[in-house]
């Protein structure tokens, strides 16, 4: 089977490496609050051209942490996309908010950026774009809404890791931005965690001060926090992992150019639009079919000849049973599109060899 992502792979390569992180760890009697976690901050905030950054429990805390430090929540409602992992939705329901999802973009299955404005109310506070699939939003013209309104940019980073936009980084547009390190994201630890990057230094200590039960000191509490702290052991493994993320990177992006050059031509095949200067870190590679029926009998094809594929996402988060309550009006679009996309095999570690036979597959199937 050709699987989805190679982690397997992945960790065989740094085992050595890894390894040796974990003795430096699990000799320190430090499991929570060793220099690895302030050096993986450091590292990754600069290499994602912020100056701050707290490093968390996951990617959903990480969100949860910058609403709640704002003090985004009841009676406050936050503009996000349906086309999303359901936990961007969910951190904002836990600090009491509403999400307020605008429809995506047919191309780019991103936000629509033109439908943001008619979703504003008095009780907006924030957007969150998300880049999804690694491909950055319209990012200039949010930024322009959020001053106009003011409101808060908070991008949801989550599977952006290293792309940009007009030469500058995700996560680096706004007020803050979080990534998540769920063990298949471009950079992802051995379990969870997730980070938050900023340029505010106070928004930031609020933050490591929240995410560790709003301490002052060890039982000294001035603030009511939680329990939302990263591990050492997993900044250590994100730490060596760092080193790579670069090489990784240019490799998905050469690898999702073998999908494309085959699959350009093809009239049954719409691929993700991309924005003009805008860098796709392909965090995941999702193709859009004519029709579900040819979506979903593809998806068979790909099985029987041993292909793994996903839907990215099959339910839009307004439609989730979870939200039911909401009584969210109809996204045409985001509805739409969840009944035709797919996700094929891609990552640093999927050889070209199996790029191209996913490729032969996927064209046999479709008689091209
Ligand atoms: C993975 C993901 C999250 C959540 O991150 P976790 O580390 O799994 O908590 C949030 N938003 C998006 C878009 C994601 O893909």
């Amino acid at each position: 089977m050709i699987p989805l992502i190679n982690l397997k792979k992945q960790h065989s390569f740094l085992k050595k490496k890894l390894n040796s992180g974990f003795n430096e760890i699990l000799l320190s009697n430090n499991y929570l609050n060793h220099d690895s976690i302030s050096e993986f901050e450091n590292k990754f905030a600069t290499m994602h051209q912020c100056k701050y950054a707290a490093l968390t429990s996951s990617g959903t805390t990480a969100l949860t942490l910058i609403l709640l430090s704002l003090k985004i929540g009841e009676k406050h409602e936050v503009i996000t996309t349906p086309n999303t992992f359901f936990s961007t939705a969910e951190s904002i329901i836990h600090t009491g908010a509403k999400p307020v999802f605008v429809d995506i973009d047919k191309n780019s299955l991103n936000i629509d950026v033109s439908k943001i404005e008619n979703m504003i109310t008095s009780k907006t506070k924030a957007i969150v774009p998300v880049h999804i699939y690694g491909n950055p939003c319209k990012l200039d013209d949010i930024k322009k809404i959020c001053k106009k309104y003011k409101l808060f940019l908070i991008e949801d980073c989550a599977q952006s890791h290293l792309s940009s936009y007009k030469n500058k980084m995700t996560g680096s547009f706004g007020t803050a931005s979080c990534f998540s390190f769920y063990p298949g994201k471009n950079l992802g630890a051995l379990g969870d965690a997730g980070i938050i990057c900023s340029n505010q230094k106070k928004l930031i200590s609020k933050i490591k001060k929240l995410r560790n039960h709003g301490r002052k000191s060890k039982y000294i509490h001035n603030i009511v926090g939680y329990n939302f702290r990263p591990d050492s052991i997993q900044a250590k493994f994100l730490s060596i992992k760092l080193n790579y993320l670069n090489e990784w990177t240019d490799e998905r992006i050469k690898k999702a150019n073998i999908y494309k050059q085959n699959f350009s031509k093809i009239s049954q095949i719409k691929l993700i639009e991309i924005l003009p200067n805008a860098k796709h870190v392909y965090h995941l590679f999702v193709i859009v079919l004519k029709s579900k029926n040819l979506r979903d009998s593809l998806i068979k094809f790909l099985n029987n000849n041993g292909v793994s594929s996903l839907i990215h996402y099959p339910i839009p988060c307004h439609k989730q049973p979870a939200l039911r309550h909401y009584n969210y009006k109809k996204l045409p679009i985001s509805e739409k599109m969840s009944t035709r996309i797919l996700s094929l095999p891609l990552c640093q570690y999927t050889s070209d060899k199996k790029i191209k036979r996913v490729c032969y597959l996927v064209k046999k199937f479709l008689n091209v």
